[in-house]
């Protein structure tokens, strides 16, 4: 079976991020360790780099029969996924917003003898975003007064998504590129439309033309599909446990609410619709809560290792 495959190979690609960890978690800090105790879970990480708008992936072992895994960090509870055997993996985003400095992550698992926890350190190091400048049309600058109650019901209906996430990982083994395409512009950036400052670029743009299929990365469950105004037709994909893709500017949809989608299941097409200079796939990655670079996920966790940009 194909799936069974890509199964193993993440797998494996788990145990080789456990050897190699570009990362490795602070230990704990001193007035911390002043009772000494002895912490039956081991924690991994890996991470492009400890900076805003970055995932981290965790590697976390258990004791035999432990259960219910979970790391909270930047006041958010993930809850983590079995991978094999006492392996367990959860993915943390560090928002696009998140101030330099240090903060506490606590891994917990409920073992055969009752709960257990530890807690280390991440420190979060600055990072630049740049500037771009865009002319875009007037409107998607300044919309007219008729246009927002419309994006005022957009907002609420993707803010409405991104509250009920499915409660179990629908997402398994690596992520997808959703096409092939260099991204060509940077998450984080800050825009300037027609000279006017916008919020940040919450997404990675693809060069793609005008109808090329756009794959799902992974597994996930269809929670949205419709015209919104800023970002055109656009896709939701829920991956489970607060993981979302959304996909914007969408020339057609090809899948609608309610479907499921497996990994490399096409779900529209690349299009000009929105706030846009031109054709091409915006995809931007939810992680319980936090805007996290699309390709921070595919360095940690994609198919090809590569962290290609
Ligand atoms: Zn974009």
């Amino acid at each position: 079976m194909k799936l069974d495959r890509r199964l193993a190979a993440s797998v494996t690609s788990l145990a080789v991020l456990t050897l190699l960890p570009v990362t490795r978690l602070r230990a704990q800090a001193p007035e911390d360790r002043k009772v000494p105790t002895q912490t039956p879970i081991a924690v991994e990480s890996k991470a492009r780099s400890l900076q805003p708008g970055e995932l981290v992936l965790y590697s976390i072992t258990v004791p035999p029969g432990g259960t219910n895994v979970t790391v909270a960090a930047f006041e958010r509870t993930v809850r983590a996924v079995r991978r094999e055997g006492d392996t367990w993996v959860a993915l943390v985003g560090i928002d696009l917003t998140t101030k330099p400095g240090t903060f506490p992550t606590t891994v917990t698992a409920t073992l055969p003898a009752g709960k257990a926890s530890t807690t280390q350190s991440l420190t979060v190091v600055p990072k630049q975003f740049p500037t771009r400048r865009l002319t875009v049309n007037p409107a998607m600058v300044n919309p007219p007064p008729a246009a927002l109650d419309r994006i005022k019901r957009d907002t609420e209906r993707i803010n409405s998504v991104y509250r009920s996430p499915a409660l179990e990982a629908l997402w398994s083994g690596p992520f997808a590129r959703p096409v092939i395409d260099t991204a060509n512009s940077r998450f984080g950036s800050r825009s300037v439309f027609n000279n006017t400052r916008s919020s940040p670029h919450t997404g990675a743009d693809f060069s793609s033309p005008a109808g090329t299929p756009i794959k799902a990365p992974n597994r996930g469950r269809v929670r949205l599909a419709e015209d919104l105004y800023f970002s055109g037709n656009t896709v939701i994909l829920d991956h489970g446990l607060g993981l979302f893709s959304l996909f914007a500017h969408l020339s057609a949809f090809k899948v609608q609410e309610g479907d499921t989608v497996t990994t490399g299941d096409i779900v529209g097409l690349v299009g000009a619709t929105g706030r846009v200079t031109g054709p091409h796939l915006h995809w931007a990655v939810r992680a319980t809560g936090a805007r996290i670079d699309p390709l921070s996920l595919l360095a940690v966790l994609g198919e090809e290792e590569t962290g290609r940009d």
